[in-house]
């Protein structure tokens, strides 16, 4: 990591916290590695992303399919997916310091890895299983083990038959699921990069075997589509193909959306074409026939599954990576997160130029009627120009100030964001005026 790109990490984790977007979990008591909370604009912002998402793949499409499956679920479900045997990554310890590293992620020297912290020689890889097991009930015994899911598509295959017979969808059809996920990540690490505790967005999508490449092109389409939709810059977007040797065990084709974050290029998202693995493993496991009967071919079949799947996390990274901004005005620097209006936490900022009741009645009027339509914020602290300051930075498109001359003209400035021009525009006209700016 060079100095420019690790100071752009640190700018982007120091504004989350000082605007109350994300803070380090548990923080009173010292952290907890690999888990983060929310503020109250991180969280808006995250429900944001999740409402373009869930909007994009399900609501505007009626091929799609809403899912909210527990995160505990019956173990057999983790022995059928390959999970319990398999979801494990390559661990080396330290023999000195006792520090553990994934084995992949120390490069090695002349043929060998040391402790990146004391150099000793490290130990041979062990695989270590990412999930976290829990005990259900009250005895902790071998038959009472659970995980905490480590994805989410296990519970839209388990439930693939109950939408098949309640909801009678025709195929092609896909589920979507957004919900926490839960890795014991041995190094977790990169703010909300690594995480042990996560949110997933995720779609199974299933077809007739015969016609999983045009589906797979299809949602490789409207995946790009939806991440520049949010904003993603698409110049930090780069779609690699993952070779024979790479992919995981049920994949016949990966794509990984790789993202130039400010900690390099790394994996945003991917897109997997699992064939029908899943299906036929849940069928094999709990003897229940997860087939597709297709009314129209009278063909009887285990469908075929193309899975769009994205970290929660990594997107608000992703989003956060681009639209950080430094611009020198005047003699002064401005911190702008220049977020698309559909994302930002904050839409519309009402900032009377006095606290005086002749300025701030007519100001909580407008937040009032613009609330209708928009997210909207009053602001009346401090000076007009920290108050554009410290919109700019937590992202807010458009500022409307309230001034004297609104007594006469009755009409208000709106500034513009990315621009910084100013309008003046008559109280009467501003909600069509903010709706057309919105795009709403
Ligand atoms: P990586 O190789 O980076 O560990 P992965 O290939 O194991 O990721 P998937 O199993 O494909 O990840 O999970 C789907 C998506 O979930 C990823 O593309 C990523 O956006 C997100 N994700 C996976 N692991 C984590 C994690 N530990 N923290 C945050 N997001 C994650």
């Amino acid at each position: 990591m060079n100095n420019e790109t690790q100071s752009k990490m640190e700018k982007i984790v120091s504004l989350c916290k000082r605007r109350g977007f994300i803070f380090p979990g548990s923080e009173i008591y010292g952290g907890l590695a690999g888990t983060f909370d929310y503020g109250p604009l991180g969280v808006t912002l995250k429900k944001n992303i999740q409402n373009t998402w869930w909007k994009h793949f399900v609501t505007d499409r009626d091929d799609m399919y809403g899912i909210d499956a527990d995160i505990l679920m019956n173990p057999r479900a983790w022995e059928a997916s390959g999970h319990v045997s398999g979801f494990s990554d390559p661990l080396v310890e330290c023999p000195k310091c006792h520090r553990r590293f994934r084995a992949d992620h120390v490069e090695k020297k002349d043929g060998v890895q040391h402790c990146p912290e004391d150099n000793t020689v490290l130990s041979e890889p062990r695989q270590f299983n990412m999930m976290f097991k829990t005990n259900i009930g009250a005895t902790e015994d071998p038959n009472s083990i659970s995980y905490l899911r480590p994805e989410t598509a296990g519970g839209m295959f388990v439930n693939f038959k109950n939408v098949v017979d309640s909801i009678h969808p025709k195929m092609p059809f896909g589920l979507a699921q957004i919900g926490k996920a839960f890795r014991n990540e041995i190094a977790p690490r990169d703010f909300v990069f690594r995480l042990r505790e996560m949110e997933q967005m995720e779609i199974e999508y299933f077809c007739h075997e015969s016609k999983w490449e045009e589906t797979f092109e299809e949602l490789r389409k409207e995946f790009k589509k939806w991440m520049l939709s949010i904003g993603l810059n698409e110049k930090f977007i780069h779609e690699v193909e993952i070779g024979d040797g790479d992919r995981a065990h049920y994949s016949k084709r990966t794509i990984d959306f790789e993202f130039d974050f400010p900690i390099g290029q790394k994996e945003l998202a991917g897109l997997a074409y699992r064939t029908d693995f899943d299906l036929k493993q849940h069928s094999e496991f709990s003897k229940v026939d997860l087939s597709y009967f297709d009314e129209e071919t009278k063909e009887r079949y285990i469908p075929h599954c193309i899975e769009p799947s994205i970290g929660v996390e990594r997107t608000i990274l992703a989003v956060l990576t681009s639209a950080y901004k430094e611009e020198v005005v005047g003699d002064e620097t401005r911190t702008v997160l220049s977020f698309s209006p559909s994302i930002a936490p904050i839409q519309v900022a009402v900032l009377p130029l006095s606290k005086k009741d002749e300025l701030s009645g007519p100001a909580k009027d407008i937040t009032k009627r613009l609330s209708k339509i928009a997210r909207v914020q009053y602001d009346e602290t401090q000076s007009i120009g920290k108050r554009y300051r410290r919109q700019d930075e937590i992202g807010t498109p458009y500022c409307v100030t309230v001034d004297f001359d609104t007594l006469d003209d009755l009409a208000v400035t709106v500034r513009d964001r990315d621009t910084m021009n100013q309008d003046r525009i008559k109280i009467d006209e501003l909600e069509a005026y903010i709706s057309k700016k919105l795009g709403l």
